[in-house]
């Protein structure tokens, strides 16, 4: 069996102006579907980053994937030539997608997913069990909470209904908890800051923790947007709130920021875990984080360490170093939610529920034939299904490509959408607090 077709399509899904320490969603996220087919007739997708440049980089992989057997992952790998390592390999400016560093991880992860989805069909197994079977029965996630402008996204005669209305303040994030959590069963919470004053975000996590009591795990991430200071004093004031099972993300920049958060936590008799995926992107800072004791949760993205088996090679790697796993994610369609959810499945160490802007995303967009993948208490439970489990709608496929192409924009660009919306001189500030 070998690959006799690659065909990549470009997609445009619409998304609430969502926030962050990087700005303001645009009304549309990039992503982009890539499609295997085999000699012997078996299709293979996987779901990657959007925009012009990983797809520019899917067609330059065409020549060494098209005519490959995809049972031959490691000699696919070892074609590959090695990216350029010289330059910054956190995600402190950069958004994941776009760090070069990441080239060769980025797009052989999604070749690798579309292939075991490939060799799953073909012997009528699931990716899961492909790469060693489920240490879990089905993939929990958590509820990732935005602070957020009204508007549901889209664009005029486009535009998406507004589940969850404006959520700026503290008060309103615990009704868009509420909600989503009503909605989809998740049993941990996980909010976004870096974007309100950081006291309002720690009367935020307050509020949470009082309306869901301690059985539901709290983290907040707010993508670097705090001075080691500041990320030592909300360490602090949230002791109690991000204790049994949550952890603080990435308050501050870099690993020796990071570290310096750590020591002057423990310090304050406070070990509440820092968690990074912006100053941890890859296998290159498992060591340093570990002994600068910067980083204690690692956030893995089967899109860009490496894919389901790098992730499964990441966690083991964790174990060895003493550092737990979670997942971090990207706005994302029902396609990446099942590469994310057999990666859960298939990585034992997987300790804390995964990331995931699933709920963000409408029936309207999504491209899995038969509608959108069904959370079950907060989790997604993988079916007995061959492959990835899912097959593609290629009407909404081409309807999400008419609209990408029309979009004026090809990479995503949070500080645009800010100045556009919110202030004409935003810029992002790190640290902003
Ligand atoms: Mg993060």
């Amino acid at each position: 069996m070998r690959i006799s077709s690659m065909t990549v399509h470009p997609l445009a899904v619409a998304d609430p102006p969502l926030r962050s320490s990087y700005g303001r969603h645009a009304p549309y996220a990039l992503r982009t579907l890539v499609v295997l087919k085999t000699t012997d007739g078996i299709a293979g997708y996987a779901e990657a980053h959007g925009g012009d440049g990983p797809l520019a980089a899917f067609e330059a992989l065409k020549p060494l994937v098209v005519g490959m057997d995809p049972f031959q992952l490691s000699s696919l790998w070892r074609m590959w030539g090695r990216p350029d390592q010289s330059g910054d390999r956190s995600q402190t400016w950069m958004v994941p997608g776009e760090n070069p560093r990441d080239a060769r991880t980025r797009s052989y992860a999604a070749i690798e997913a579309a292939c075991l989805d490939i060799i799953g069909k073909a012997i009528r197994k699931p990716v899961c069990d492909v790469v060693g079977g489920r240490a879990r029965e089905a993939a929990p996630f958590s509820a990732y909470l935005f602070y957020k402008h009204g508007g549901g996204g889209g664009l005029g005669g486009d535009v998406r209904e507004d589940e969850y209305g404006e959520c700026l303040t503290p008060e309103s994030m615990v009704r868009q908890a509420r909600q989503m959590i009503a909605r989809y069963g998740f049993k941990e919470i996980k909010l976004k800051g870096g974007v309100l004053d950081p006291e309002a975000e720690i009367e935020t996590v307050r509020l949470l923790r009082a309306e869901f009591g301690p059985s539901y795990p709290l983290r907040i991430d707010p993508n670097c947007a705090w001075s080691v200071e500041t990320s030592v004093k909300v360490g602090v004031a949230l002791k109690e709130e991000l204790s049994g099972g949550g952890y603080l993300e990435d308050p501050t920049a870099g690993l020796d920021g990071m570290a310096a958060v750590r020591q002057r936590l423990l310090a304050a008799g406070v070990d509440t875990p820092l968690a990074s995926n912006v100053a941890v992107t890859g296998f290159d800072d498992l060591v340093p984080a570990r002994e600068l004791d910067a980083v204690q949760v690692v956030l893995s993205d089967p899109h860009y360490w490496g894919g389901i088996r790098a992730t499964q090679r990441m966690g083991d790697v964790c174990e060895l170093l003493g550092m737990g796993v979670s997942m971090h994610s990207n706005n994302h369609l029902g396609l990446s939610m099942m590469i994310m959810a057999h990666a859960c499945l298939a990585t034992p160490q997987m300790e804390f529920a995964c990331d995931t802007h699933y709920p963000w995303q409408t029936e309207q967009d999504e491209i899995i034939a038969g509608g959108r993948v069904q959370f079950v208490g907060g989790a997604i439970p993988v079916p007995a299904k061959p492959g990835l489990g899912v097959e593609i709608d290629f009407d909404q496929v081409a309807r999400l490509e008419e609209r990408y192409h029309k979009l004026p924009y090809r990479k995503r660009d949070d500080e645009a959408e800010m100045r556009k919306h919110v202030d004409p001189n935003w810029k992002r500030l790190l640290p902003r607090w």
